[in-house]
């Protein structure tokens, strides 16, 4: 089959690698003249990433053992752990060469303009041409405001992005160990994160979808903190009633708000339904089907989003009290982030006080 995919980020060009290996022709459009830049992203990733089997020195920065979350007045350290801090213009580059390798091509300084009928046009921004073209499928992996999506009038327009500020600084750090920071003052409706790369550089950010520059400002003043570099980027809130599929158009990764509305953790979850995505493709199955077990994760992340949002600061640090007995540790220490359903049901059977917040469902 011809198909044709906007964005070469990450999630796109996996899944032009997948369906290339397949033996179909892609091709792959990216309206910046680089993959991977601008950087938008912190890059950490949990290990399940594992479960991709794809070879990571190319692109690893730190590998982190320890998980320190702070609340308020009250503290939570997760030791054993193993996340993967990445160097995202690398990361984007290695699927670029995997997918090019399986015989995708990708066009830089392409910019997806428009559809018309059965026609989709692209633009080459070097040269101001236009390019009309027919391909047989269609997949959006062009982002949380994805102008393919919104083109062909699929985007939801209750879709909500939260934006996420980080600077690269200098200053000393335990590289093993990332921080990461709750509460009304800090952000009310997310965290703010250190994640060393070495003993001597972090990556410090936060995402909200309200005064995030002055929050922003305010963190990184209080730890007395220089920016090197700022790195800035829309994150989508997941939305449960996004259409993912409409005939020969897909939505994929960011573009459809895949994202875990916990962490806003996009990758892991991106590349997996880059691989149910591709799946579908080639043996024709029902895509929106297929990606069920991944849209109920998607769906419960959701739910504890809406839960945490809620809480003050009393709610944080009795969460913390709660999780520090060594009998929800030893639960959270079995499972990822990337799958939260069995750590509520176990935490639940094991501390019924956690139900004491599903008030804040309602
Ligand atoms: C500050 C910040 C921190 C983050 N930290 C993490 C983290 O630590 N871990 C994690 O898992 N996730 C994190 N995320 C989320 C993560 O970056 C995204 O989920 C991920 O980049 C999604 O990949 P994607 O390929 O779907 O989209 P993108 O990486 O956004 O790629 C989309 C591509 O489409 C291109 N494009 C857009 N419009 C057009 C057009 N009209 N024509 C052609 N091309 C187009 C863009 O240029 C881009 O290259 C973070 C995000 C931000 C903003």
């Amino acid at each position: 089959m011809n198909i044709t995919i906007i964005g070469a980020g990450p999630i796109g060009c996996y899944a032009g690698y997948l369906l290339a290996k397949s033996g179909h022709t892609v091709n792959i459009y990216e309206n910046h003249p680089q993959v991977g830049v601008p950087i938008q992203c912190t890059g950490l990733l949990t290990s399940d990433f594992d479960q991709f089997n794809l070879p990571k020195e190319s692109f690893l920065i730190n590998t982190l053992t320890t998980i320190e979350v702070y609340t308020p007045n009250n503290k939570i350290t997760f030791p054993n752990q193993r996340e993967y801090l990445v160097c995202r213009t690398k990361f984007d580059q290695f699927f670029a060469n995997l997918a090019q390798q399986a015989g995708a091509i990708i066009h830089l300084n392409h910019s997806f303009q428009s559809k018309e009928g059965k026609n989709i046009i692209i633009k080459d921004t070097k040269t101001n041409l236009i390019k009309t073209i027919t391909p047989e499928i269609i997949v959006a992996s062009d982002g949380p405001l994805s102008p393919t999506a919104k083109a062909f009038n699929i985007y939801r327009q209750n879709r909500k992005n939260y934006y996420g500020i980080q600077a690269i600084v200098n200053s000393p750090f335990n590289p093993d160990a990332y921080q990461t920071f709750f509460g009304q003052e800090i952000c009310p409706d997310l965290f703010a994160w250190i994640v060393p790369e070495s003993k001597t550089k972090a990556r410090v950010g936060l995402a909200s979808q309200h005064k995030t520059k002055e929050l922003f400002d305010t963190f990184m003043n209080k730890h007395h903190f220089q920016p090197l570099e700022i790195q800035a980027g829309l994150i989508p809130l997941y939305e449960p009633n996004q259409i993912l599929q409409q005939d020969n158009l897909y939505l994929l990764g960011d573009a459809s708000g895949f994202v875990k509305a916990t962490t806003l953790g996009g990758l892991i979850p991106g590349l997996k339904q880059a691989e149910i995505l591709a799946d579908s493709i080639h043996n024709k199955q029902d895509y929106q089907k297929q990606l069920n077990p991944l849209t109920q994760k998607m769906k419960l992340h959701l739910r504890v989003h809406t839960i945490l949002a809620k809480f003050t600061d009393q709610d944080w640090d009795y969460l913390a009290h709660l999780i520090n007995q060594p009998k929800i540790k030893k639960i959270i220490k079995q499972h990822t982030r990337e799958n939260p359903a069995p750590i509520l049901i176990k935490s639940l059977l094991k501390e019924p006080r956690f139900l004491l917040y599903l008030k804040h469902l309602f």
